[in-house]
């Protein structure tokens, strides 16, 4: 009984300790749609009314420290949180640090994001009816999946006391937003932890940690939802083995969150499946914490963009337009709004933007100065091999939901605009290349059309108006095997392509680099022991594949390859093909060609030893229109000793005139 009192009154007194200042909400969230968009939205069917529509805004006090301005749709300068929330932006995101400063107190970029910072955004978030979503790092700088240092102060930890400082950390960072009167709806225990987190990567020590984080925030703010956020949806199986590992070590969360860039982290099937996955399984709530994309290809800050027109080997599923990026945004939410206990979307950084001067060295001295850029030189001091290295400005401006000078782009209006639909009649928003390949002794006979991307991200045919001259086909005939750059206009827009000039190969699968014979044919007079197709490097003159040969017997090498093309431009054409091996004994080997059936001409060939290909060429072969061309190698040998062998490779149908 005495026990309970205590209770009861530490409850009590914990009330009033926690017990904070009140904001007065100004409640900008529209709850209709926002009129007069030319934003192309198509409506997301049976979106839940809680849906979080997030925004990453870890670096607004930096930038504004830095003289950013930001402005609303009416060209008015205005507090940014208001206009996130007049466009319909439910939920602030805010990184957290620990310590993002050197010994002299200088910061290391990123927004130098520590707990007084997160405060300072979470106060106006709350102004203005947004719920804050906080995201510990656990680190002094930042964390992802290549990196998740220890902060310093608690770097010689044993991992109890480890545990005992992150639940203190946590705890009071959280009771400074509960002084303040923050609305924090969500609280995240680390940041893309795959594998690793605060420094550990023993998922038993890190499990620990994030335990000792949830006890916190389900003390401090009972009604926020505790979340886990990681990366790399794409990676089969990963998002369940750590699902499982959280399910093992009993961490207790609500949110199960990815990050999703379409460029690297797969489709949004996939990501929507995997997360399934987890809601099945762990009945978690699932949602994306980071998705962006870039609206223009161009940087605006001089400091290098991670993805710009130039990055290779990435997927583009949108133009880089601002209506791409609102695509980008859409198929997002509709993603997660139709998996299973999907709760909403966040969009990465939208806010970060150039700090605006006219010169690098001049935006330099601003980003060491307040932290605008990702990094400061001082970063080098805790993290050497990557700030210390590569400390600059934002290289995500381009994929900001504000310009250059701080105006809103018409694509932050998709946030609104997905719970009701915009299905304004769709435009051409951009050109796609247009590669082309011509043979050097065809014709160039450039496209009337090009393929457009719709505001709707459909495909369409548009008419095109080359910038090419006659001279400069006459020049691409005459240069060699090349490629040129062309450039063009549709539908008013820039249209780009290349034209490669190369010696036109007729045969198809050449080299067997398909794998298969196929559409290649094979007589064996013979009866060969082997004759296939082989996948071995050393033994293809090019490529990985070749045709490969051997037999036992006297005289059982005996076969033709030969492959039938028809469709060809009237012309003449040469026929080239490789052959190597030994052991032929008599041997009458030679290539040929025959048209509509009938032999055009024959070039003697010979096998001697390992690796000495023997390469001829067939010349001659007159073509009409209409017909077909036999093109093939007949290798006839007695076979000595061990029996004949050999490979066979690359056949080349070329235009000789
Ligand atoms: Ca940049």
């Amino acid at each position: 009984m005495k026990k309970r009192w205590t209770v009861l009154l530490l409850a009590a007194m914990m009330l009033t300790a926690c017990a904070g200042k009140t904001i007065e909400v100004l409640n900008a969230i529209p709850t209709e749609k926002i009129e007069g968009s030319t934003l192309y939205v198509k409506k997301v069917e049976n979106l839940p009314d809680g849906f979080i529509m997030g925004m990453d805004a870890s670096s607004v006090i930096a930038e504004e420290q830095s003289g950013v301005k930001y402005y609303n749709f009416a060209g008015e300068e205005q507090d940014v949180f208001k206009t996130l929330a007049e466009n319909g932006i439910t939920h602030i995101r805010v990184r957290v640090w620990n310590n993002p400063y050197d010994a002299e107190g200088h910061g290391y970029g990123g927004g130098n994001s520590d707990v007084e910072k997160a405060v300072e955004i979470g106060k106006r978030a709350t102004k203005y009816g947004m719920k804050l979503i906080v995201d510990f790092h656990y680190s002094d700088f930042w964390a992802d999946p290549g990196k998740q240092m220890v902060p310093l102060a608690w770097k010689d930890m044993d991992i109890d006391k480890k545990t005992d400082a992150l639940f203190a950390f946590t705890r009071d960072a959280l009771k400074e937003m509960k002084r303040e009167g923050v609305a924090v709806g969500m609280v995240q225990l680390g940041n893309e932890t795959n594998g690793a987190m605060c420094g550990e990567s023993d998922f038993q020590k890190i499990a620990k940690l994030m335990q000792a984080g949830s006890k916190a925030v389900r003390k401090v703010y009972p009604d926020a939802l505790v979340a886990v956020h990681f990366a790399n949806p794409e990676k089969a199986d990963a998002y369940n083995g750590y699902a499982s590992k959280l399910d093992i070590y009993k961490v207790d969360y609500d949110v199960f969150a990815s990050s999703y860039y379409p460029f690297w982290h797969g489709t949004l099937e996939n990501l929507s499946d995997v997360l399934s996955g987890v809601a099945d399984r762990y009945g978690k709530k699932v949602m994306v914490m980071e998705t962006s994309y870039p609206y223009t290809g161009e940087d605006t800050d001089f400091s290098g963009n991670t993805i710009s027109d130039s990055t290779a080997n990435i997927v583009k599923d949108y133009p880089f337009t601002v209506q791409g990026q609102a695509n980008n945004v859409r198929n997002v939410i509709d993603a997660v709004a139709h998996t299973k206990n999907g709760i909403g979307v966040v969009y990465w950084e939208g806010t970060w933007i150039t700090v605006g001067t006219s010169s690098r060295a001049e935006n330099q001295l601003k980003w060491e100065t307040y932290g605008s850029g990702w990094a400061t030189s001082y970063g080098g001091s805790y993290d050497p091999k990557d700030a210390g290295k590569y400390y600059g400005g934002c290289a995500v401006d381009n994929q900001a939901m504000f310009d250059a000078t701080g105006h809103p782009l018409e694509s932050l209006r998709v946030w609104n605009l997905v719970r009701y639909g915009n299905e304004v009649e769709p435009t051409v928003d951009a050109i796609r290349d247009t590669d082309l390949e011509f043979d050097l002794k065809g014709t160039i006979a450039l496209p009337e059309t090009v393929n457009a991307v719709l505001t709707s991200n459909e495909l369409a045919q548009v008419p095109v108006e080359w910038n090419v001259t006659e001279a400069d086909i006459a020049r691409m005939h005459e240069g060699g095997t090349k490629t040129y750059k062309i450039t063009g206009v549709a539908a008013g827009l820039p249209a780009a392509g290349t034209v490669s000039m190369v010696k036109f190969n007729y045969v198809k699968n050449p080299g067997f680099e398909d794998g298969s014979l196929d559409p290649w044919q094979t007589e064996d007079r013979g009866g060969a022991d082997q004759l296939y197709i082989e996948n071995k490097l050393t033994d293809s003159l090019n490529g990985t594949y070749h045709m490969h040969f051997w037999s036992a017997a006297k005289d059982s090498v005996d076969f033709s390859l030969f492959q039938e093309i028809g469709d060809l431009p009237a012309g003449t054409y040469t026929f080239t093909i490789s052959i190597m091996g030994g052991d032929a004994g008599d041997a009458e080997i030679f290539c040929y060609a025959l048209v509509d059936g009938v032999e055009t001409g024959r070039t003697p060939m010979k096998i001697t030893s390992y690796g000495n290909w023997d390469t001829q060429t067939v010349e001659g072969i007159k073509v009409a229109a209409g017909q077909t061309v036999t093109v093939g190698i007949s290798v006839k040998c007695s076979g000595a000793g061990s029996g004949a062998w050999g490979k066979i490779d690359d056949g080349l149908l070329n235009r000789q005139d």
